[in-house]
C-alpha cells in the first residue's frame, strides 16, 4: 500500500507509531475512495431520469398552453442546467480515478479555432473576441481533456465579462515550455478568493454565477486537467478591470506540428 510506504518512508518515529500513521491514512485514503465513487454513483444515476423528464419537456410546446410558456421555458433551462452539473461531475469523477491519461498529438491550430468558434458563439456577439497565436508549436497530451479545460476558461471569461468587453485568447512560448492565456476585461475576482477558487462549487457570487449558467466545478476541472500533465494554472485578477487565467505548460509537453504538406 502506498500510504504505508510514505508512512514508514518519510515519517522519523518508532516502528508502532509507523505503523499507526500508515494505517490512518490509509483510513483516509478508503474514506476518499468510498466519497469518489459515491459522487460518480449517483451522477451516472441521474443521468437516466435527467434524459427522460428533458425528453417530456421538449414535448411540451408551449403554443398548446400558452398561460404555461413561461413555466415550461424555466423548467428547460433548470433540466439543461442539472444536466450540466451531472456531466461535470462525471468528468470530475473520471478525472479523480487517476486513469493513465490518453496522451496523442494534440494539433493546437484546430483546437485554437474550435474555441475562438466557442467563444463567439457564447458571446452572441457581445464581447470583442481575439485569437493571438504566437506559436505554432504543439502539445502532447489529452485532446479531449484540454478542450474541456480550455473551454471552461473561455466560458467563463464570456460569462463574467459584461457586454462591450474584450476576451483575448493567447497560445505563446516561454521559457519554461509553452502557455495558453484567456484574458479577460470582466468582473474580476477579489483576491481574498483567488486560493479557493479552483474548489468543487466555489464560487464568488453564487448569485451571478447560477444567473450566468455556472456549475461551480469548470475550474475544478480546469485544475484536474492541468495537474495530469504537469501544467499550472495561474490566475491573475483586478476587481472591476479583469482577469487572466493561464495554463503553463513545461517542455516535456510540447511537440513540433506535424505539417502535412512537407
Ligand atoms: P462557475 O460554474 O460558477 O463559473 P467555476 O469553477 O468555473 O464555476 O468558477 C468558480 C468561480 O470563479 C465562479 O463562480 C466565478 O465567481 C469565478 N470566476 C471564474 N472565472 C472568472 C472570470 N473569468 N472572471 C471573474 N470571475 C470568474
Amino acid at each position: 500500500r502506498p500510504a504505508l510506504r510514505l508512512g514508514m518512508v518519510m515519517m522519523p518515529f518508532g516502528h508502532h507509531q509507523r505503523l499507526m500513521l500508515g494505517r490512518d491514512i490509509s483510513d483516509l485514503m478508503r474514506l476518499e475512495q468510498v466519497r469518489q465513487d459515491f459522487v460518480a454513483n449517483v451522477s451516472h444515476e441521474l443521468r437516466t431520469p435527467l434524459t427522460v423528464i428533458h425528453g417530456y419537456l421538449e414535448l411540451l410546446d408551449p403554443e398548446d398552453q400558452p398561460e404555461l410558456a413561461p413555466v415550461i421555458a424555466e423548467m428547460r433551462v433548470q433540466s439543461e442546467r442539472m444536466g450540466q452539473i451531472v456531466e461535470d461531475l462525471l468528468m470530475l469523477s473520471r478525472l479523480e480515478t487517476h486513469q493513465p491519461l490518453q496522451e496523442e498529438h494534440v494539433a493546437m491550430r484546430p483546437l485554437l479555432a474550435t474555441l475562438r468558434k466557442e467563444a463567439l458563439a457564447l458571446s452572441h456577439g457581445r464581447h470583442h473576441i481575439e485569437l493571438q497565436e504566437r506559436t505554432d508549436t504543439d502539445l502532447y497530451g489529452s485532446v479531449r481533456e484540454l478542450h474541456s479545460a480550455f473551454s471552461n476558461l473561455v466560458s467563463n471569461a464570456v460569462r463574467y465579462t459584461p457586454t462591450q468587453g474584450r476576451i483575448t485568447l493567447i497560445w505563446e512560448r516561454t521559457d519554461e515550455g509553452a502557455r495558453f492565456t484567456v484574458e479577460d476585461t470582466g468582473y474580476g475576482i477579489p483576491a481574498n478568493h483567488l486560493a479557493r477558487l479552483t474548489e468543487r462549487f466555489y464560487r464568488v457570487s453564487s448569485s451571478r454565477s447560477r444567473d450566468t449558467g455556472g456549475t461551480g466545478l469548470g475550474l475544478s476541472i480546469v485544475k484536474h486537467v492541468l495537474n495530469r500533465h504537469q501544467a499550472q494554472l495561474h490566475i491573475e485578477s483586478e476587481p472591476g478591470h479583469g482577469s487572466r487565467f493561464s495554463c503553463r505548460f513545461g517542455s516535456m509537453r510540447l511537440l513540433k506540428p506535424i505539417r502535412l504538406d512537407a
